[in-house]
């Protein structure tokens, strides 16, 4: 099978596989109990979140775990809003449904939703002026990079423009932590999550960064673990996967992104040579996360699902965006903003393990089961 879905989930190293095994048999103890079996599970973690916090240029006491992403945007949010005072937040239209749903089920707060150009891409002439018209305690929270058609957002330009108007950030970081070499410290967001099964790491496995200087109530209530931050006995494996799937994508990280890249350019010519006719959703042409193209073409009367199961009988894992939306007959909200009703956005979502001889294959597929061209 070719697996071109590595946005939705990717692969778990053998590394992070191997280490997992290991704690499970060597450090399986509670690691809240004081006896030595309690502490090696103890060390265990804390040499994860001394790994994780090295990896992302943060203190160990910024990194928090939790059990997904989604986990971290759902608690934090609300807490982030009671702490602060937080009246309005600025977000956009393009965000995934862990934020969205979490903002809309706040009450009384004012969300406002910033523009995007014909790109998609956040308009920060426009997130100024929000602010600037704004004298409410605000929290922005935009992601990083989307999740289907892989705009990047210019997070320094973004934090300048918080820091300018006294405004908290949080950055859903889930598409870039472990893709690309981020420096949490420099950066200066406030908050910020992360999700293991993106990089290669465990499913269930979320990261929460909070700049330190910031007190939070806790997330969950009980014994107290996390530093009291998320309650519930650690889920050590996963805690060491996530730890070791990062330290494996920074050993890695300028063979395996240089490789990624190759494989997006030689896609997108391929596609553009073959078909005239395909165009790109975003800026995922030349720009955007270096693994993922996200493109359409003129395909008549088919349904989105039609089209992803005709790929998967002929091998191919693709989806048409975001695997939340998958099975629903609906072009994503993110596409249709960007470039209104079309029939398909095709998402192709890349990671080191694919080949050149993959896209080939992925391009000849279009050609005869699609286009039909022979
Ligand atoms: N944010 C983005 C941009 C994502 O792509 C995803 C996963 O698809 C999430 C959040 C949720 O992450 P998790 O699977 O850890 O809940």
């Amino acid at each position: 099978m070719i697996y071109f879905d590595n946005a939705a989930s990717t692969a778990p190293l053998k590394e992070v596989i191997e280490a997992m095994n290991e704690t499970y048999k060597t450090a399986w103890a509670n690691p809240s109990s004081i006896h030595t079996e309690g502490q090696r599970a103890r060390v265990a973690i804390e040499n994860a979140r001394d790994k994780v916090a090295e990896v992302l240029s943060a203190k160990s006491s910024e990194i928090f775990f939790t059990s997904s992403a989604t986990e971290a945007i759902n608690l934090m949010i609300p807490l982030i809003v009671e702490s602060n005072q937080i009246q309005n937040i600025i977000t956009s239209h393009t965000e995934h449904p862990a934020i969205l749903k979490t903002l809309q089920s706040l009450k009384n707060i004012n969300i406002q939703y910033v523009k995007l150009d014909k790109n998609g891409e956040v308009e920060l002439a426009h997130l100024d002026e929000v602010l600037s018209n704004n004298s409410k305690k605000t929290l922005v929270a935009l992601m990083h990079a989307n999740n289907e058609i892989g705009n990047l957002l210019p997070i320094k330009k973004v934090v300048e423009i918080c820091k300018k108007h006294q405004a908290l950030f949080f950055c859903d970081m889930v598409q870039t932590i472990g893709k690309y070499k981020v420096d949490l410290e420099k950066l200066q967001v406030d908050f910020a999550v992360a999700s293991a099964h993106k990089f290669h790491g465990p499913k269930g496995n979320g990261i929460l960064y909070i700049k330190s200087g910031k007190k939070y109530a806790p997330l969950l209530l009980g014994g107290s673990q996390e530093r009291n931050m998320r309650s519930g006995t650690e889920n050590i494996s996963g805690i060491v996967g996530t730890a070791k799937a990062l330290e494996e994508f920074e050993k890695h990280f300028e063979d395996r992104s240089k490789h990624i890249e190759n494989l997006k350019k030689y896609c997108v010519k391929k596609l553009i040579e073959n078909f005239p006719e395909v165009s790109f959703n975003g800026t995922s042409q030349n720009g955007g996360l270096y693994n993922l193209i996200n493109f359409s073409l003129p395909l008549k009367n088919i349904s989105r699902q039609a089209i992803d199961m005709k790929f998967d009988m002929a091998g191919i894992a693709i989806s048409q965006g975001s695997a939340c939306s998958s099975g629903v007959n609906q072009l994503s909200e993110i596409v249709k903003i960007v470039h209104g009703e079309k029939s398909n956005a095709i998402r192709v979502s890349l990671s080191f393990d694919n080949k050149i001889e993959e896209i080939d294959k992925f391009i000849e597929v279009i050609k005869t089961k699609f286009m039909n061209i022979n």
